[in-house]
C-alpha cells in the first residue's frame, strides 16, 4: 500500500493570539482574549508553540483525548521567549498534574538566565501556590544547541530574532514538504529600514531567507502603522511592513498573530477585509487572516 494522503499533514490549533496580556470580554470574543500557544499535531506527536494562557484550554482537550494514559502522546514544547504572555499559562496546564507524563521544554540557549530558572521562578511561592517540584509530570527542560531539532514526524530549525527586547526565537516546523513558520515578538521595522546597515542587512536576508515560500507563517503584526508612532521600540512589528515582507518571500498564507489587547473584534475584522481583498486579488495571491482562538487549519 503507497503512503496515505494525509500522512504529511499538520493541523495546526490556535488557542491564544491575543499579544500582551490576556483580553477577555464581549468585544474580543471572536479573534480571542488568551496570550500565545499554538499546537500542531501530526497522530500523536504534539509540537507547542509558546505557553500563554490559551495553553489551559489545549490541556483540556489533552486530557479528555488521553485520559489519563498519555503513553502515546508526545508533548513537546518550544518557547520563543520567557516573557509573561508567552509562560503563563504553564502553571494551568492540567497534564502536568498527571503522573506519567512527560513534556520536553525547548527554549534559547541566549538568556540572561537558564530557562529552567526562569520557568520555576514563575512558580516561586511570592507568585504561585503550586511549586514546579510538585507537577506530577517530568519536565524535561532543555536549551536549544542544534540548528535542527528532530521530533519524528516532525523537523525543527529555529534562529534568534534579536529585535525585541530580550530576545525572542523563530521557529520552522516542517513536515515533509511542508513549512510552517512562527515568528512572533519581533520588530521587524527596526531591520527593514531605508538605507539599512550592512548588519541590519544581514538581519533582513536571514529572516527572509527563514520565510521563503513557507505554506504558513504565523507573525507578529501588533500594530497598525498609525500606532507605531507611539510604540516604536516596543518590539513589535506593523501589519503592512510585515503583509509586504511576507508577499515578497512568496508566503501562501499569512496568519496575522499577537493581536494588539486595544484591538475589538471589529477592529480586526476592518483590517482583514482591507488586507484580504488586497492580497487575494494580486497575482500570485496570498491568504491573510487574522489567528482567531479555537480556529483549527490542516495545513
Ligand atoms: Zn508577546
Ligand atoms: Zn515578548
Amino acid at each position: 500500500m503507497g503512503p496515505s494522503l494525509f500522512d504529511d499533514t499538520m493541523e495546526i490549533s490556535f488557542w491564544g493570539t491575543r499579544g500582551s496580556i490576556s483580553t477577555p470580554g464581549r468585544t474580543t470574543e471572536k479573534y480571542g482574549g488568551n496570550t500565545p500557544c499554538v499546537s500542531v499535531r501530526s497522530a500523536n506527536t504534539f509540537i507547542i508553540l509558546d505557553a500563554g494562557t490559551g495553553i489551559r484550554n489545549f490541556g483540556h482537550e489533552l486530557v479528555q483525548k488521553y485520559r489519563n494514559n498519555f503513553n502515546e502522546a508526545s508533548l513537546n514544547l518550544f518557547l520563543s521567549h520567557t516573557h509573561w504572555d508567552h509562560i503563563q499559562g504553564l502553571p494551568f496546564f492540567d497534564p502536568l498534574y498527571i503522573p506519567g507524563v512527560h513534556l520536553s521544554v525547548y527554549g534559547s540557549p541566549g538568556k540572561r538566565g537558564l530557562l529552567e530558572q526562569i520557568l520555576r521562578g514563575q512558580m516561586d511561592m511570592d507568585y504561585f501556590p503550586v511549586q514546579m517540584s510538585a507537577l506530577s509530570a517530568e519536565l524535561i527542560i532543555r536549551e536549544m544547541d542544534k540548528e535542527l531539532i528532530e521530533i519524528i514526524p516532525f523537523r525543527i530549525d529555529w534562529q534568534e530574532q534579536i529585535y525585541h527586547p530580550g530576545g525572542s526565537v523563530r521557529f520552522g516546523i516542517n513536515l515533509g514538504k511542508k513549512r510552517l513558520v512562527y515568528a512572533t515578538d519581533v520588530e521587524l521595522n527596526k531591520c527593514f529600514v531605508e538605507n539599512p546597515t550592512p548588519e541590519q542587512k544581514g538581519h533582513q536576508r536571514a529572516y527572509m531567507k527563514f520565510i521563503e515560500g513557507a505554506d504558513m507563517l504565523i507573525a507578529d503584526g501588533q500594530y497598525t502603522a498609525e500606532e507605531y508612532v507611539k510604540t516604536k521600540n516596543y518590539g513589535h512589528t506593523t501589519i503592512p511592513l510585515l503583509a509586504d515582507i511576507a508577499y515578497r518571500c512568496r508566503v501562501k498564507q499569512l496568519a496575522v498573530f499577537h493581536h494588539n489587547p486595544p484591538h475589538t473584534d471589529n477592529n480586526i475584522d476592518e483590517l482583514w477585509q482591507d488586507y484580504h481583498a488586497r492580497f487575494m486579488t494580486a497575482d500570485p495571491p496570498m491568504n491573510v487572516f487574522w489567528a482567531r482562538e479555537g480556529q483549527a487549519i490542516p495545513l
